[in-house]
């Protein structure tokens, strides 16, 4: 029972987010398979955590739109996500998903579940709400080093702290949708995690992210082949197949690893 209405809801609420051009249609297809698995199987405490992610990225990504006018970068795709976005975001949180179906009774897919959805959470808030910060961001490998504001690797004191309420939101509902564990730790252990992986999704783009130069523009950019401008971009640094899907997908990993570390650790 459980199982068909999270299927049906998991359409409904991909084909509404088709509808609003939150999700384009490869990514609706996407959220629809993520979120069968996570609704389906995890049930309804899943699905508000899964929801709270959607719903505040696509809420935030279309606010403050003054704010991001000419950052063309991080936000010329626009609002509407593809299936790379949706599986770079939500990919090893259905992994998680589909492991509690294995494991009914244990913890760990809940809370290696919440630590993804905290950090990727984290990261898009810090991105989109980076953008209110008065002054242009530092690099995170060396702060000394001012960049324009929507370059990879930017971390800014407005970005970093929404961050952490995004990644804080998070560790809340898991920490409440679990009340017969200890909810403060798990509330540290999930928000901790998910800022850590924003961080290192922050780290990447300073380093081992595929980046490009557009030579129209004069900009480097992580769009490849082709620029927003149509003109095609040229590899200047970083792993070409490290795209900014598969950083994503790592720093969801590195807020999984975060649990992995504490529950290893015994705290
Ligand atoms: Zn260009």
């Amino acid at each position: 029972m459980q199982l068909l209405f999270g299927f049906l809801l998991a359409i409904l609420i991909a084909y509404l987010a088709y509808r609003a051009h939150s999700l384009n249609k490869s990514g609706a297809l996407a959220a629809s398979f993520t979120g069968m698995i996570i609704f389906g199987v995890g049930g309804w405490q899943w699905a508000i955590l899964l929801l709270t992610f959607f719903i505040t990225s696509s809420v935030l990504s279309r606010s403050f739109k003054k704010r991001k006018q000419g950052l063309d970068e991080k936000f010329s795709k626009g609002h509407e996500r593809d299936a790379g976005q949706v599986f770079g975001n939500g990919g090893l949180a259905t992994a998680f998903a589909a492991l509690h179906f294995f494991f009914p009774n244990e913890l760990w897919p809940w809370l290696g579940f919440a630590a993804t959805l905290a950090a990727v959470n984290a990261d898009t808030w810090a991105t989109e709400l980076g953008v209110l910060n008065p002054h242009p961001p530092r690099m995170i490998t060396d702060l000394r080093k001012v960049v324009e504001k929507g370059t990879s690797g930017g971390i800014s004191l407005i970005g970093t702290l929404a961050s952490l309420a995004g990644s804080a939101l998070i560790g809340i509902l898991a920490a409440s949708l679990h009340p017969t564990t200890d909810s403060f730790s798990i509330f540290i252990i999930i928000t901790m995690s998910g800022l850590a992986g924003a961080l290192f999704d922050s780290f990447l783009g300073a380093t081992v992210q595929a980046m490009y130069y557009c030579p129209t523009d004069k900009k480097e950019t992580e769009k490849h082949p082709l620029h927003t401008c149509g003109t095609p971009t040229v590899h200047i640094r970083g792993w070409t197949w490290l795209d900014n899907d598969w950083v994503n997908f790592a720093c969801s990993a590195c807020g999984a690893f975060g649990v992995v570390v504490v529950l290893i650790f015994g705290l």
